[in-house]
């Protein structure tokens, strides 16, 4: 095996400008960064597996049922006016 490049992973490949990394998550290619990853000591490329985007949609996974939330709350108030 001759590896004279260091990008041997599938999960990066070499740009005119500069080595980029997959994002599992979205599936899209980000210069493989700390601009546009967050740092993993374990990870490919010392990088986390998913763009900074996505982690931050991850940590957040409920925010459609919290914009469905104050409707929710608005039931039981009614509910209690009533009775
Ligand atoms: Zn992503």
């Amino acid at each position: 095996m001759s590896t004279a490049s260091p990008v041997t992973h599938p999960r990066l490949r070499e740009t005119v400008d500069g080595v980029e990394k997959l994002c599992t998550k979205c599936d899209e290619w980000w210069p493989a960064d700390r601009e546009f990853f967050f740092g993993d000591p374990e990870g490919v490329h010392r990088l986390f597996y998913c763009c900074k985007a996505c982690y931050r949609e991850q940590l957040n996974p409920r925010r459609l049922d919290k914009s469905a939330d104050p409707q929710r709350r608005a039931f039981p108030t009614l509910f209690g006016a009533r009775a």
